[in-house]
Parts: structure tokens; C-alpha cells; sequence
């Protein structure tokens, strides 16, 4: 065995259908009697619903959050938190919401439950991204690991076709990056692995069958091996590249990964093939970078960053950002090759 540094984050994880009625006893065994609801405008409906199910132990809820975390958004959020004197805060919803519900904590060191409704897998990580004068800051810090996290199953059977598929690929591409990873270690590799079979298995249901029970069960527990990845281990070029895409063109948060990931995983190929094994062996492909563009044509994910919006000649400066800050990644950053990437992702071609 490699020697290896392991770190285990503490969070309590409650997962399975119908889960939403176990958050009175969550909130009760935390300590809190007054919590704020969060959501984003979209799903204030469920939100309402759930301030109804709390009773006594909601005090209100605050149904603006918004993507990329604006500080701004954030302090109206703790201004009203501070009006009906809240103990807690619940995030109903995707990875915005749950931003804002890892802001607020940062601030104030309230306790958090989160109840994810995507599968972008925030609620695992102890990593937050804000946004203030058009600048995303990202900082790690355990004051933002949400202490529970409830996974209920039926509060994803209404995510929409599109947005599962995105949104599933973001999570596969946690998980990738996770078993290349420079701090990676044999408990990751495991969970990730299985968080991309789950997810392959099942995002071709449910893309076809949203309601399908046991595709979405075992798409949003893949989300949840991908998110524990994606915070315990560091990230490569793939997130580097959606980071700086993202932040530079506004493209699209998951669109983004679902376009980048089989390019940036056939840049690394030969340099991680023992990851590129494991990647084949949970899409079922003998190529892994073939495999994971296969998937996504199946599920219908955007195939070009020309179709998000990107302007071709912004891949000239997507790819010079990409080579500063030097960052770890399996294969060493060259300006011409990531320059090709971003081409062929621009182009919607297949991963070369
Ligand atoms: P999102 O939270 O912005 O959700 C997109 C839209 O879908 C919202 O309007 C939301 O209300 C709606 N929605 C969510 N769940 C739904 C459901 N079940 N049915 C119908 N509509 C639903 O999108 P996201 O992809 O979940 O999150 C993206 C954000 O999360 C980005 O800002 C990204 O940077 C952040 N993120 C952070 C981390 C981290 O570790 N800090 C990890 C992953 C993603």
C-alpha cells in the first residue's frame, strides 16, 4: 500500500425517502429552536412547505439565495436572521442555496442543516465561493461543513431532465478529479469510483425516467460521494479550467463541467492511468475520456462552450489563465495543449 494522509470531515448524514420529516429532531438535536429557512425565489413554494412542517421550531424563511453567492445577498440574509433572532439555519435546495447557508455560517457560526435538491455536492465540502465587485473569492475552512446534511430522495424526483443531467456530470467530474488527485488515498479512489458507477447507472434513467425511484436514489448518493471527494482531496486542471471559464464568460456552472470534463480527462490520460482504469471500469468503457463523452451525448448535455455562450476568441485567454498560479495536476499545464482542449470543447468535438 502507497502511504497516504486521510482526513475525515465531520458531518452527520441522513439519507433516504422522505427524509424531510426527520429535520424537527435534527434541529432538536443540535440544540435549535428557531430556525431560518433558506431557499432560492424558484423554490420558495417548498420552502413554505417546510416552514409549515417545522411549526414552533421555523421563525421564518429568507427565499433569495442566489448564484455565486453575493456578499450583498448574504448580508440581507443575516440581517434577517438577526430580526427573528434565528439559531440555525436550513438550506433547502441546490448549491446556491446552500452558499448562502455556508456564508451565513462563516459569519456567525451558526449551526447548518442542509437539504440538497441537485447534485452539486456543496453540502459535503468544507469550501465556500462568494462573489463581491465582480470577483469570486473561494476559501476552505471547516467553519462552513455543514454539521447535517438530509438526503431526501423525493425532494429530487422533480429535478428537471436538464438540469439532472448537468448537474450529475458536475458531480462525475468531482469524483474524477478525485482519484488523479495529488493527495488522493485509497478510501477517495473507492468512493470515488463508486460515485461515478452510481451516477452512470442511473443518470440515463432518470433523464428518460425523472420519477424513477431507484435511478434517483442512486444518482443523489453518487452526488454525495462525489461532494465528500471534492472536499477532502484537491481538484486539477478540469476545475481550474470551469473556474476560470465560469468567472471569465459567465458561462454556466454544471453546463460548464459537463462541456470541459471528457477534454480535460484525456489531457491527463496518459499521465493518470491507474485513474483512467477506474473512470473506464465505472462508465463501462474501455476509454475513459470516450466513455464520459459517450454518457453525456446519452443524456444530452451540451457538447461545445460555443453553445454556452463562449466567444471564440476568448480560448487564447481562457487557456494563458488556465497556466498561471501553477497548481498541481497529473500532467504538467502546457499552453499549447490546453489551448487544443479548449478548442476541441469550444468545437463540441470528441476528446482528443
Ligand atoms: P443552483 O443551486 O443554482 O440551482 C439551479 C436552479 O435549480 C435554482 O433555481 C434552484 O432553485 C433550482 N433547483 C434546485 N433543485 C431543484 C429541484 N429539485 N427541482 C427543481 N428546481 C431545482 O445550482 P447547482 O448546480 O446546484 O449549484 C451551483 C452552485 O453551487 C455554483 O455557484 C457553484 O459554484 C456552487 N458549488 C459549490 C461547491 C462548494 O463546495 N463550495 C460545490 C459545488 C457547487
Amino acid at each position: 500500500m502507497t502511504p497516504f494522509t486521510y482526513v475525515a470531515l465531520p458531518s452527520r448524514v441522513i439519507f433516504g425517502f422522505g427524509t424531510i420529516a426527520r429535520v424537527a429532531e435534527e434541529l432538536s438535536a443540535l440544540g435549535a429552536a428557531r430556525a431560518l429557512v433558506l431557499t432560492t425565489p424558484y423554490q420558495t413554494g417548498n420552502g413554505e412547505a417546510l416552514v409549515h412542517r417545522l411549526g414552533a421550531l421555523a421563525v421564518g424563511l429568507f427565499s433569495n439565495a442566489t448564484m455565486h453567492t453575493p456578499v450583498d445577498v448574504t448580508e440581507a440574509a443575516i440581517r434577517a436572521l438577526k430580526e427573528v433572532d434565528a439559531d440555525c439555519v436550513v438550506a433547502l435546495g441546490g448549491g446556491s442555496t446552500t452558499g448562502l447557508s455556508k456564508a451565513i455560517a462563516l459569519r456567525t457560526d451558526l449551526p447548518q442543516i442542509i437539504i440538497p435538491t441537485t447534485y452539486a455536492g456543496s453540502e459535503a465540502t468544507p469550501i465556500i465561493g462568494e462573489t463581491s465587485g465582480g470577483q469570486k473569492h473561494t476559501q476552505k475552512t471547516l467553519k462552513v461543513l455543514p454539521e447535517v446534511i438530509v438526503y431526501d430522495v423525493d425532494l429530487t424526483l422533480g429535478l428537471p431532465a436538464g438540469l439532472t443531467a448537468t448537474s450529475g456530470m458536475n458531480a462525475i467530474a468531482h469524483s474524477v478529479e478525485a482519484l488523479y488527485a495529488k493527495d488522493g488515498n485509497p478510501i477517495i479512489a473507492g468512493m470515488a469510483e463508486q460515485s461515478i458507477a452510481a451516477l452512470a447507472r442511473a443518470l440515463p434513467k432518470i433523464v428518460t425516467s425523472p420519477g424513477d425511484r431507484d435511478g434517483r436514489s442512486d444518482a443523489l448518493y453518487g452526488a454525495w460521494l462525489a461532494g465528500a471527494c471534492l472536499g477532502s482531496v484537491g481538484m486539477s486542471l478540469h476545475h481550474k479550467l470551469c473556474h476560470t471559464l465560469g468567472g471569465t464568460f459567465n458561462l454556466p456552472h454544471a453546463e460548464t463541467h459537463a462541456v470541459v470534463l471528457p477534454h480535460a480527462v484525456a489531457y491527463n490520460a496518459d499521465a493518470a492511468p491507474t485513474a483512467m482504469e477506474c473512470i473506464g471500469r465505472a462508465v463501462g468503457a474501455s476509454d475513459a475520456a470516450d466513455g464520459l463523452y459517450a454518457l453525456g451525448r446519452s443524456i444530452g448535455v451540451p457538447q461545445s462552450l460555443r453553445d454556452l455562450g463562449m466567444p471564440e476568441e476568448g480560448i487564447a485567454h481562457a487557456a494563458d489563465l488556465a497556466v498561471t498560479d501553477a497548481y498541481w495536476n497529473p500532467r504538467p499545464l502546457e499552453l499549447e495543449a490546453i489551448r487544443d482542449l479548449l478548442r476541441n470543447a469550444w468545437e463540441g468535438k470528441p476528446p482528443q
